[in-house]
């Protein structure tokens, strides 16, 4: 079985597909969405999920979150003492959904469709295909994000020719893609977006609304505090749509605080990155050559479209009502699931014509002779131009810059500058070439971009006909199958925790972490019933665990306002 996997910034899951279309695979818990958070402890134990982000408040240095932002790149999280790349932390969490899926549907399951932010480079779908061999998963394509949720509107809806935009707002990246359902063929017509804009940066506003109104300094609060301030400020944050102000309590030191907050305060607070969401959205359709008003429907998906403001925004923006009808969250991982049951061929959905776009320029570095005798190096020249629908090859002729050059070297370069110094380097290949007059000598420079957004180089010297091919190898993170087989085996120690316990151990963390929120009767009150719930686990009977866990469950669901 193919699953379908919505790897979040925030939240991830798992999908597959049924004769009655895609459907969610709930978790251990019973649960659609699986927090992208990891917790690692001194034994090597892996929490994963809610779990893990319970443990934040009470043991912040032991979890991970966000890491998505990462992917790709050199950093390290130190969990407990454990060192893990983001592709890592990445990897249990798919293992995580693996897990989950297999004791779902009662079979195993070694392949997975992946969704990635359409503007995610190079580097980071490879350290995104990594993660998913690292849980022992088979990733051969990966679908962007907004491509996803639109092939999963358009099985729902797929009758009538339209342009699309859909507009996604996660937890911590931003996508605006414009789409084309025409005779049954989704196109990707442009995609645009920001790394580094979200739905945290919306509780980051909220937060610091309220130190400002309630005077307090964020430097001046520990790290617990500063935990319990951005959950605040997150429920706030999810309240305040519905409400036209909410208010936002907090436990500093020994005294709670609270503050109202006006939904025209917090919009005020906003605008700046509602200024931010507007350049994408500009880029996508400037690229696409639309107009605001070509666009037939506007889709939202991430759960950060929930948020009023952001939609009167687009309402105002696009003078339309965006559609509505999926759950934001669920969209991708719907999606993902309908590619994985393309990849498998099934019946139900061969119609669906799929193409993708490529999301940046790939190109070369060239000297460029602006007069005679005058040579400007260090220039970029684009061979595949952002926003070519994929798979794409393209070829591009240049010739020697210098008399008697002996060799050419191509380096490949992805970005939108003019200049290849300010454009990411992804590889480089160089071929012996005739010496000569310059200009004489001549090679073909072919780019091939496929499906999954993998490059492959290509340089054919014309006059000798010798060629030579590169598949980009990122300079330095990247593994080979041995090194990967190896890696799995060091991270096989760490064990995610069994299924049976988790329910025990989430309802347990969320308990002490509103212990240490509460004071007086409440305080003894939480006491009695943890009390009663951990004499209960050792004793070990069954249903009295059952029955002591209810209770405080309930009593926590009543709290935890
Ligand atoms: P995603 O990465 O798509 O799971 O989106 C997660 C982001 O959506 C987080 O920043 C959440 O705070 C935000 N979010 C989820 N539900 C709501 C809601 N009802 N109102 C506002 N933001 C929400």
């Amino acid at each position: 079985m193919i699953v379908g996997i919505d790897l979040g910034t925030t939240n991830s899951l798992v999908a597959y597909f049924t004769e009655e279309g895609p459907k969610i695979i709930p978790n251990r818990l019973g649960k659609h969405l699986t927090p992208s958070v990891v917790s690692v402890d001194k034994e090597g134990n892996v929490y994963v999920g809610e779990t893990a982000r319970e443990r934040m408040s009470l043991y912040p240095e032991s979890v991970a979150m966000a890491f998505k932002r990462s992917m790709g790149t050199e950093r390290t999280y130190d969990l407990c003492g454990h060192r893990f790349k983001p592709e890592e932390l990445s990897s249990m969490v798919l293992r995580a959904l693996k897990e989950d899926a297999e004791n779902f549907l009662g079979e195993e399951v070694t392949e997975a469709v992946i969704s990635v932010p359409a503007y995610f480079d190079d580097k980071r779908r490879k350290a995104t295909k990594r993660a998913g061999e690292l849980a022992g998963l088979k990733v051969e394509r990966m679908i962007s994000e907004p491509t996803a949720a639109a092939v999963a509107y358009g099985l729902y809806d797929k009758t009538r020719d339209t342009r699309f935009l859909v507009f996604d707002l996660g937890g911590g990246t931003f996508d605006v893609s414009v789409l084309e359902l025409y005779h049954n063929i989704l196109e990707v017509r442009a995609v645009a977006g920001d790394n580094y804009l979200g739905g945290e940066d919306f509780t980051e506003v909220m937060a610091k609304l309220f130190l400002h109104k309630s005077g307090l300094q964020l430097q001046n609060l520990s790290e617990k505090e500063q935990v319990r301030l951005y959950r605040q400020a997150e429920k706030a944050k999810c309240a305040i749509s519905d409400n036209e102000k909410v208010t936002m309590s907090f436990l500093y030191r020994e005294e709670t605080m609270e503050e109202q907050i006006t939904y025209k305060e917090y919009e005020e607070a906003c605008e700046e990155l509602l200024m931010k969401i507007r350049e994408p959205v500009k880029k996508s359709l400037s690229d696409a050559g639309l107009k605001l008003s070509d666009i037939d429907e506007v889709l939202l998906i991430g759960g950060a479209t929930r948020l009023s403001i952001v939609r009167d925004f687009l309402i105002r923006l696009f003078r339309k009502f965006p559609d509505t009808k999926l759950n934001p969250d669920e969209t991708v991982a719907l999606g993902a699931a309908v590619q994985a049951a393309m990849k498998e061929r099934r019946a139900e959905v061969k119609e669906v014509i799929l193409t993708d776009v490529c999301s940046f320029t790939l190109g070369t570095e060239i000297v460029v002779e602006y007069e005679e005798g005058k040579f400007e190096d260090g220039r970029f020249c684009p061979i595949i131009e952002r926003n070519t629908v994929i798979p794409a090859s393209h070829t591009e002729r240049l010739y020697t810059a210098r008399d008697n050059q002996e060799k050419v070297r191509v380096r490949v370069l992805q970005g939108e500058s003019r200049f290849a110094r300010n454009n990411l380097y992804l590889g480089e290949l160089e071929i012996p070439v005739p010496p000569g007059p310059k200009g004489k000598e001549a090679v073909d420079v072919t780019y091939t971009y496929d499906i999954n957004s993998l490059l492959e180089v290509e340089v054919k010297v014309v006059s000798t006909g010798l060629s030579q091919k590169l598949i980009i190898k990122g300079q330095d993170n990247e593994m080979t199958d041995e090194e990967i087989a190896k890696r799995m085996e060091e991270l096989a120690y760490l064990k995610i925790q069994p299924r049976d316990y988790e329910e025990n151990r989430l309802v347990l963390l969320r308990a002490e972490r509103m212990y240490e929120e509460s004071l007086g009767e409440r305080r003894k009150k939480l006491d009695f019933y943890i009390t009663a719930f951990e004499t209960a686990l050792k004793k070990g009977k069954h249903e009295e665990i059952e029955t002591a866990r209810e209770e405080l469950n309930e009593m926590l669901e009543q709290e935890d306002e």
